[in-house]
């Protein structure tokens, strides 16, 4: 496997796991030339499936392009490339299991959605806003609101709690502030 670092093929397998119920192998790699680690998957190969985009084009299912969608939403946030390894695979799963030869793209965006607003909600937001093609501020105002109510009860409750443990001390107020802020920030993206 070329190394991703130095491009220099020649590498040793440090550690192989089977994840995902056995469905991949994930390979822990170093490379023998400049010594960095990188990780690589192996899976089966299936019988092809088609992805039916709008209007009626198709192309090949690739696992590569919902990974790189998320990878995209999930910038920065606390989600790890296991994690978005993992929400590929079992996509990729659903997919396999549940359509015979094509699949509609619609069917693998919304449930893409459905799995991050699980995960992250500010990924999710992300990944709706582009998917969902949001036409103007309404429609994106109807996605946030649900999650925007829910966060602004809990801000309530940190800057409530820290209040009354310790009223017009700057110490907890501060770090209620910050978990205020910390659980609004949906808003802000
Ligand atoms: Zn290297």
């Amino acid at each position: 496997m070329r190394c991703p670092f130095c491009r220099v093929d020649n590498d040793r397998v440090i550690d192989s796991r089977s994840i995902d119920d056995g469905a991949n192998i994930r390979r822990r790699r170093e490379c023998l030339s400049c010594r960095r680690r990188f990780t690589t998957y192996e899976r089966v190969e299936r019988q092809a499936l088609s992805v039916v985009k709008k209007g009626g084009v198709r192309e090949p299912f690739d696992r590569d392009k919902i990974r790189s969608g998320l990878a995209i939403a999930c910038g920065k946030r606390p989600i790890t490339e296991q994690d978005i390894e993992a929400l590929v695979s079992a996509i990729e799963s659903e997919c396999y299991d549940n359509y015979e030869s094509e699949v509609p793209s619609r069917a693998i965006g919304e449930r893409v959605m459905e799995l991050l607003r699980g995960v992250d909600q500010v990924a999710y937001v992300r990944f709706a806003s582009v998917y969902r093609e949001f036409k103007d501020a309404r429609d994106f105002v109807d996605e946030l609101e649900p999650i925007l109510a829910s966060d602004r009860a809990a801000a309530r409750m940190v800057v409530g709690g820290a209040a009354m443990m310790a009223p017009g001390a700057a110490g907890p107020a501060n770090a209620g502030d910050r978990a205020a802020e910390a659980a609004i920030e949906p808003r802000g993206r």
